[in-house]
């Protein structure tokens, strides 16, 4: 795959524009009112597969009882539990709480500041520090999402499914950090994301009304629609399973009055509470 990139890095005025427009355009989050690195964490880390509108409330609602890195190292898995309610993909809030513990137990509660020490965090990988050194602390990392990369594929008039590969996704990180506006990074990366979820959306794009439409190849050379291909689907495989359930009472007890076996489980649904699951025996 080859990027054309000539158009992004010939001239820097399209940022400008970028950048206008996020400042008339962007949307009120509490973590966009009140920044900080904890918050920051805690939004991104939410954010990952699961949409703004549920994402809001359950905020809110986490900052609320877990204002500090510390309380969120002390919290039960019972209220977190309670607290991750909705977001699915609970593994990600037994992340959180470990690399809260590893805040307070190794770097006495002090957040840390580069994108090397933040990779250290356990849970914590390159998208999620490259969010908040760029957010929090003004350092120049480019953040690359799926909305980004279809906004530089379209950019840069690309339309090889190789974008949503590793080496495509490589290829558009470093265009990504090569063009990052030095002195507002976060801006910069929040600008490109906004700009994807508002008007260069998947479906629709509202070409009309964008910043760098006169930087935009893909819309140059009216590819936008196939710019870039769908992103190839994961395979999936079916699993069929027994649900063993064991209860310490008769038959005829209530319900109830019944002790039943549980276990936490391992790999398939991680992390969640329920019957132990068998599969299904070949014949
Ligand atoms: Fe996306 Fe259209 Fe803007 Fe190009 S001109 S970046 S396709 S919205």
């Amino acid at each position: 795959m080859v990027l054309e990139q000539s158009q992004l890095l010939s001239s820097m005025v399209w940022r400008s524009s970028l950048l206008n427009w996020y400042d008339t355009n962007k949307r009120e989050f509490p973590w966009r009112i009140n920044v900080s690195p904890y918050q920051t964490w805690i939004c991104e880390v939410m954010s990952q597969q699961t949409t703004l509108v549920v994402v809001l409330p359950r905020f809110n609602e986490f900052i609320k009882k877990l204002p500090t890195v510390h309380a969120l190292a002390d919290v039960s898995d019972e209220t977190l539990r309670s607290l991750w309610a909705g977001l699915g993909y609970y593994a990600r809030a037994r992340n959180l709480r470990s690399g809260a513990q590893y805040i307070v137990a190794q770097l006495g509660g002090a957040f840390p500041q580069t994108f090397e020490e933040w990779l250290k965090v356990p849970g914590v990988g390159p998208y999620t520090a490259s969010v908040i050194v760029s957010i929090c602390y003004g350092l120049p990392k480019a953040c690359v999402d799926g909305n980004v990369i279809r906004v530089m594929a379209r950019l840069t008039g690309t339309s090889s499914a190789e974008v949503w590969s590793e080496s495509g996704r490589f290829q558009i990180q470093n265009l990504a950090d090569r063009v990052i506006d030095q002195s507002r990074p976060g801006d910069f990366n929040q600008a490109m994301m906004e700009l994807g979820a508002l008007i260069c959306r998947k479906q629709t794009p509202d070409c009309a009304s964008c910043p760098v439409q006169s930087v935009c190849r893909a819309n140059k050379l009216q590819i936008v629609e196939s710019c870039p291909p769908n992103k190839p689907r994961k395979e999936f495989i079916q699993l069929q399973l027994f649900a063993l359930i064991l209860s310490s009472g008769s038959e005829s007890a209530r319900l109830c009055e019944n002790i039943f076996l549980a276990e936490r489980r391992q790999g398939f649904l991680s992390g969640t509470l329920g019957f132990p699951l068998i599969p299904v025996p070949d014949v």
